[in-house]
């Protein structure tokens, strides 16, 4: 697995400014760069996995907070009572660009099924 730091990385560490929506002690949320929708937020886990095929290895409390996070940063978006799509591209099949596992929420319209 590569190890080198990746963008989101860097976003973490302060070496690369991002739009910072919220953050607590387990993830980073930050707009995304070429958003998809009126509102594009990308949560990260501050403990760094690349995929989200490592979650069965990880313990469930990594799981269980970041998805947590997701949920608390949709409320404070404003997006629960219209709805949001919540998104992870893993692997090259699914479109994953940036290898440090990520969660995609977008919101602010009505999305379209199936993705493309
Ligand atoms: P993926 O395709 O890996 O699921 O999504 C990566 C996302 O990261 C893309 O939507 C892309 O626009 C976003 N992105 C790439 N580089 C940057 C950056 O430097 N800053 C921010 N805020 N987003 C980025």
């Amino acid at each position: 697995m590569a190890e080198e730091a990746t963008i989101f990385d860097k976003i973490l560490t302060g070496e690369i400014p991002a739009d910072k929506v919220y953050e607590d002690d387990d993830v980073l949320a930050f707009r995304d760069i070429n958003p998809q929708a009126p509102v594009h937020v990308l949560v990260i886990p501050k403990r760094r996995a690349e995929r989200f095929a490592e979650l069965k290895h990880s313990d469930t409390g990594f799981a269980g907070r970041l998805f947590q996070g997701v949920s608390r940063v949709a409320t404070e978006l404003g997006l629960d009572d219209d709805g949001y799509r919540v998104v992870v591209n893993n692997g090259r099949n699914g479109q994953q660009t940036v290898e440090y596992l990520h969660v995609h929420i977008l919101g602010g319209r009505g999305m379209t099924w199936p993705p493309g």
